[in-house]
């Protein structure tokens, strides 16, 4: 079996506010990843910059930060062989009119409200997924993950913790 892959999802503010889609969410990630992280925090203005720094200067940036600074988010590092590119098809486009256009079904189009308020964060590659587990998850060991626990979630046995909204180790 090919080794897993690590991608962050992050759930929005007007999501996580929104019951019945966070709840469509939720289980879409837990039916189709590994959790094997999750914690909701709140954002302050000067974090949401630096997370997407990449975006310093574009006309929606401080729309952007101001949005997701706006209330709580949900962090989730999920897994799967195929993990940044899988979740990112079921994110769909970045905007939620041509999302809604071509692929009806996707999150975006169901829950997306404007360009802004997409719904969700994907990483986009396995370098943006390390550096963006590693700004909100400072504790989480990419050597303990590659060394010992990518094992042990691919093989098993595990079990859905709904609590800590985890995958955990089946003992
Ligand atoms: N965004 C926006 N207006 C745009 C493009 C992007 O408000 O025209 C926001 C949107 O919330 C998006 C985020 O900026 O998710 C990051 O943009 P990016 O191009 O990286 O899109 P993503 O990777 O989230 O699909
Ligand atoms: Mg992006």
């Amino acid at each position: 079996m090919q080794k897993l892959q690590l991608s962050l999802a992050i759930i929005k503010p007007h999501a996580v506010k929104n019951p019945v889609a966070l709840s469509y969410i939720r289980n879409v990630i837990k039916n189709s990843f590994i959790v094997v992280k999750t914690k909701r925090i709140s954002l302050d203005k000067e974090t949401a910059e630096n997370f997407y720094d990449e975006h310093v200067g574009k006309f929606f940036f401080n729309r952007l930060v101001t949005f997701m600074s706006s209330g709580c988010i949900d962090l989730h590092i999920i897994s799967h062989t195929n993990a940044v590119e899988l979740w990112r098809r079921m994110l769909g486009p970045t905007k939620v009119y041509k999302a809604q256009f071509e692929q009806p079904n996707c999150l975006r189009s169901m829950f997306g409200l404007s360009d802004t308020r997409n719904v969700a964060h994907g990483s986009d590659s396995d370098t943006s997924a390390e550096r963006e587990i590693k700004f909100f998850f400072p504790d989480f060991s990419f050597y303990n993950w590659h060394t010992h626990d990518e094992v042990t979630y691919r093989k098993g046995p595990i079990i859905f913790n709904h609590h800590l909204f985890q995958h955990v180790r089946k003992l």
